[in-house]
């Protein structure tokens, strides 16, 4: 694919991501978008995302964001980006929905086929590295090579994740070449933690509970507890990797309330249980080994369901109990 032939001689593109969206997300947005407004100075470019992180704010064209998309006129090249049409922000879903062309590029294992053009390799670490093969070079400066970096960071746990392939780190070598900041940007965005961010962190793993012979783990933060912090979802980014990391942890489970009797549910695991196969059960998504979905009932229902499918999945590859 040629993004610039696919939007040659258009005069209106948008691009949009998924809801709560993450460091690849806002990441690969924001590159396709100084891309395209380099190269097409002519056409009208918007970008429609939920409103990111403030650690983002760096990230060039994140005050350009329009997380309200009040605007009704269809678009000629509709961009979707590290995401299905069906998980994004629901006014932009009416504006895909009217789009002359629609292109969807991303990662997802589960994604299995959306957009007219459809670009979708789910060996890549992130979008942000599709974007980077997709761009002409020529056009690169320091603020797109940012963009796509901490997309690339945020989706490979800063190049540690099994999805970390050498080209990525190839790429992420022709990316510091650009002279931005990355020590300081893997600090600000990936790393550091408001202290309320680390005293929920400490309540989640004080919280948790293990299971299936404490080869996995589970822990819930509940609307009460997130209030008396005064947390949101983008404060909890990450909290789930601590579970994981845990010596022993095999599947790793991190839930947060978000209406009631529902819950944002985010599973990591290793190499014994493929956690797409578990969310996309239950309506969700996303890679092997770090996936998510929603789910409703009672804490305790959701736990349960999800138990009997990773075991299913840890039977499969011999864990657990199929040892
Ligand atoms: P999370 O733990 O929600 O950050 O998600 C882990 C991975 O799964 C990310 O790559 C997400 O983009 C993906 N993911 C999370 N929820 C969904 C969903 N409902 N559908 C598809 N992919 C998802
Ligand atoms: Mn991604």
């Amino acid at each position: 694919m040629n993004i610039l032939q696919e939007c040659q001689g258009v005069s209106r593109i948008a691009i949009t991501g998924h809801v709560r969206p993450d460091g690849d997300c806002v990441g690969s947005c924001l590159a396709l978008y100084q891309y395209l407004q380099k190269r097409l100075p002519q056409a009208q470019v918007r970008v429609y995302l939920e409103q990111p992180a403030e650690t983002f704010a760096q990230i060039k064209g994140y005050d350009q964001i329009d997380s309200q998309c009040e605007d009704t006129e269809p678009y000629d090249v509709f961009f979707v980006l590290d995401s299905i049409p069906e998980r994004m922000m629901e006014p932009a879903k009416k504006l895909y929905d009217k789009a002359l062309k629609t292109i969807n590029i991303d990662h997802h294992i589960s994604n299995t086929g959306a957009g007219d053009i459809f670009w979708v390799v789910p060996d890549a670490s992130s979008t942000a590295e599709l974007i980077y093969e997709l761009i002409d070079k020529s056009a690169m400066d320091a603020d797109m090579a940012m963009a796509i970096y901490i997309g690339i960071i945020h989706d490979t746990g800063v190049f540690q994740y099994s999805n970390t392939s050498p080209k990525t780190m190839e790429i992420g070598a022709e990316l510091i070449r650009y002279g931005f900041d990355f020590p300081r940007l893997i600090l600000e965005t990936f790393y550091q933690r408001t202290y309320v961010q680390s005293q929920v962190l400490g309540r989640v793993l004080l919280e948790s509970i293990r299971f299936m012979d404490g080869s996995c783990i589970v822990s819930c933060l509940d609307r009460k507890t997130m209030d008396f912090y005064n947390v949101n979802n983008k404060d909890l980014d990450g909290i789930v990797n601590h579970l994981r990391n845990i010596e022993g942890i095999h599947c790793a489970i991190f839930m947060y309330q978000t209406d009631v009797l529902e819950y944002k549910v985010s599973l990591r695991s290793d190499e014994w249980v493929d956690v797409s196969k578990v969310a996309a059960f239950f309506g969700g998504g996303g890679h092997k080994r770090a996936a998510g979905c929603i789910m409703r009932g009672t804490f305790h229902d959701c736990v349960n369901n999800l138990s009997l499918h990773i075991k299913e999945e840890m039977e499969k590859t011999g864990g657990s109990d199929g040892r």
